[in-house]
């Protein structure tokens, strides 16, 4: 009788002294939204080593491109090796891929979601694993991409203007398309405010069913090793009947000059 009293007494005790037994740390229902894990290492080998150098100084990243993509496009001066026939392009903008161009944007190495988010300029909003530039779902002031724009689009996405060659809308699912991401979970690059952009569909091959409006929400990816992090879909929607923009919401985080 008096063992088992002191016994209860001790058990009480060491609930007592150890309250995080029998809490919530592990349950995968906590909300965990509110912890900021850094950007994974592992999503930057993913960039092309051609035209895009990352240094990594404490807490923040560095991500420098050239903007010359590593695959085909009719973009291309036609003497260069990677010049083909317009595969889906009805017509060309004006000028070709090259130049002395750079892209520059330095991001925290655990990017945070802002109180507000931003809306995306004219110009790049991110940088692609290509090196390529993202610009968002405009051509211009008040101008979306109308069905005139979009058939100047290669099979990449992207076509030529004032600031070089970029990316607007997810690649074509064509024989040429050896690399970039069609409708899948790879990763397509990051965004001004540090935040990764990936595919459309998660690495089980689901769509994700819990995006905010700008495609991001808190989940693994290929690259984050179990960790849950804030990251952007290209949202699985047709615009035109058949293109779909890689990026035309607004940064959920604070966003870094593309420079
Ligand atoms: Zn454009
Ligand atoms: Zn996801």
């Amino acid at each position: 009788m008096e063992n088992s009293r002191f016994l209860l007494i001790a058990l009480f005790g060491l609930v007592l002294f150890f309250p995080s037994c029998g809490g919530d740390e592990d349950n995968p229902d906590a909300d965990d939204s509110s912890v900021v894990n850094p950007t994974p290492l592992a999503a930057f080998d993913e960039f092309n080593i051609d035209a895009v150098l990352v240094s990594f100084d404490g807490d923040e990243i560095t991500i420098e491109s050239n903007g010359l993509p590593n695959h085909t496009s009719p973009y291309w001066e036609e003497t260069n090796p990677l010049y083909i026939e317009p595969v889906v392009a009805a017509h060309l903008t004006p000028g070709r891929i090259g130049g002395d161009r750079s892209f520059t944007l330095t991001v925290p190495a655990a990017p945070e979601l802002a109180t507000t988010s931003s809306a995306t300029g004219l110009g790049p909003i991110g940088i692609s694993v290509t090196g390529v530039p993202i610009f968002n779902d405009t051509e211009g002031p008040n101008r979306p991409l109308e069905e005139q724009i979009a058939e100047t689009f290669d099979y990449a996405g992207a076509h030529n203007g004032p600031s070089g060659y970029h990316y607007h809308v997810e690649s074509t699912d064509v024989p040429e398309n050896t690399a970039l991401s069609h409708d899948d979970e790879k990763l397509v690059g990051i965004m001004a405010d540090g935040f990764l952009l990936y595919g459309r569909r998660e690495m089980d091959g689901s769509y994700p069913t819990d995006l905010d409006g700008s495609g991001g929400h808190y989940g693994e990816t290929i690259h984050s090793n179990g960790e849950k992090i804030y990251h952007y879909h290209i949202i699985n929607e047709y615009y035109l009947g058949s293109i779909v923009v890689l990026f035309g919401g607004d940064l959920r985080g604070t966003p870094n000059n593309i420079l």
